[in-house]
This record gives structure tokens, sequence and C-alpha cells, in this order.
């Protein structure tokens, strides 16, 4: 039986057509996947179902992982003799990413960039409360500091967060943090029990707390600043983890700004 907070994955989705946010990339990940795959240990690796051999099925996998990262140093450096020289010095990323610690959506991969272009904070299901600490933190370096052009708030579909606020099973800890997206399915049960089918609830409300996090980040008055005095823009996305997909979301303006639009005094 599955974990409550693994879920699956099915199709159907309520969300638009996402747009870049910069132009593509070239890739740089078209040798870590199958290159490196042990660190000379005898082999006992086999093919994983993604079709490569993975780093933890050969004996050592630590030493594994080591030597793929030299791999791909030495890869990219070829590549982009230029890029590790600057960002030893400096970062400017033009991308605030919140995103789920869902191994399945790394951003940086799914959005084909480098090192140094996208600064992020990840948590179960992307979740921005108002008294996160952390969250709130990664914000406000990444906009008065960083001065990013675009916050992305990402959401996936099969989100095991997600699926597991839709049950109503006792969790434990997690369950305090899962209130962020219960108080969301609270705020929204009109229309997700006017859903019959499971899978389609869960998948709207990946969509739904997405949005909430997008108005949560909209309620910060270093965004407002932002996007008043530089043109910064907020941004909801959701990946499909069957797919490899981003979608952009519609976020419905929510007519608070005016609300949480602080000055000094
Ligand atoms: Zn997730």
């Amino acid at each position: 039986m599955l974990h409550p907070l693994q879920s699956k994955q099915k199709n159907g989705s309520a969300a638009s057509t996402a747009e870049p946010v910069l132009p593509p990339k070239p890739s740089t990940t078209s040798e870590p996947a199958s290159g490196i795959t042990s660190n000379g240990a005898s082999g006992n690796s086999t093919p994983s179902k993604r079709g490569h051999k993975s780093p933890f099925t050969v004996e050592d996998p630590i030493e594994a992982l080591l030597a793929r990262n030299q791999h791909w140093s030495s890869h990219i450096s070829q590549k982009y003799p230029e890029l590790f020289p600057s960002l030893a010095s400096t970062q400017k990323p033009q991308i605030l990413w919140f995103g789920c610690s869902d191994s399945r959506v790394p951003e940086t991969t799914i959005l084909n960039l480098l090192p140094g272009e996208v600064f992020v904070h990840r948590n179960i299901a992307n979740c921005l409360p108002p008294n996160d600490l952390s969250s709130l933190s990664v914000l406000q370096y990444a906009v008065e500091v960083l001065q990013v052009k675009h916050i992305i708030v990402c959401g996936h579909y099969g989100c095991g967060g997600i699926a597991a606020a839709c049950s109503q099973k006792r969790l434990g800890l997690i369950d305090v943090w899962l209130k962020n997206i219960r108080d969301v399915r609270a705020r929204n049960i009109k229309e997700l029990m006017a859903i019959d089918d499971e899978e389609a609830r869960i998948r709207r409300l990946v969509e739904l707390n997405t949005v909430a996090q997008v108005h949560s980040v909209l309620h910060n008055a270093n965004v407002i600043d932002a996007m008043r005095d530089r043109g910064m823009k907020v941004h909801g996305f959701v990946y499909d983890v069957a797919n490899g997909k981003i979608r952009r979301l519609e976020v419905p303006d929510d007519h608070a700004t005016e609300i949480f639009d602080l000055h000094d005094c």
C-alpha cells in the first residue's frame, strides 16, 4: 500500500499553455544521464526504468555520484569556459523559483538552465505561508538584493503533499505543514466536491494551491513595490511529472493588493 505522501499520477488539466520566461539554453545534460555509472566498481549496475544506469545500482553510490560530478563539471567547463569563473564572484539570477521538494521537479533541469540562473526555495507542496521565515527570507533576498525579474510558483501534478492534504489520515508533525493546503481545500470546498473523480479533484487542488501561493507572494509588500517600481512579474506554473511539460496557470486578481501595499510612515 502506498504511503499517503506517495500519490499516483493521472492525466487531465484545467491549466493553460505556459510561455517560456527565458530563451531556451543549450542542453547541459546530454551526457550525465547516460555517462558515468560507476567508479570502476565491478558492475552490478543495471538499467533503471529511466533508461540509463542509476548510480544507486553500483557498489559505492556516493563515489559514483562524485565521479558523475567530475564528469559534469569538465563537460560544462568545456562547453561554457566562462561560466564557473563568472559564478565564482557573483550570481545574477533573473528568476526566483518556489517549487515542491519532489525529486521529479528539479527546476534547473526542467527549465534547461545552467547554474546561476535560478534562485530557489523548495518545500513540500510549494507552500508560502506568511509566517515561514525560510521562504520569506529567500523572497526578500531575491527581490531586494538579487533584483530578480520573475517569481515563479510551480506546483506539480502527482504531488504527494497535495494528495495527503486531501485525505483525512492523521500523519503527525507534517499535518502542521499540510494545514496550509487544507486551508486552500477548505476555501474551495464547493468547487472541489463538485468534481466526482478523485484524481481530477486532487489535480485541481494542485492548481488551486499554486494559485493560492501566488497570491501569498503577491501579498508581500516588497513584491508589490518591485512590481510597481521595476516591473517584476509573478507567475503560477504547474508541472506534469508524467510528461515533463510546464503549463502556465491563470491567476485571478483577488483585489487584495491595496490591503498589503505598505509604506513607511
Ligand atoms: Zn509535490
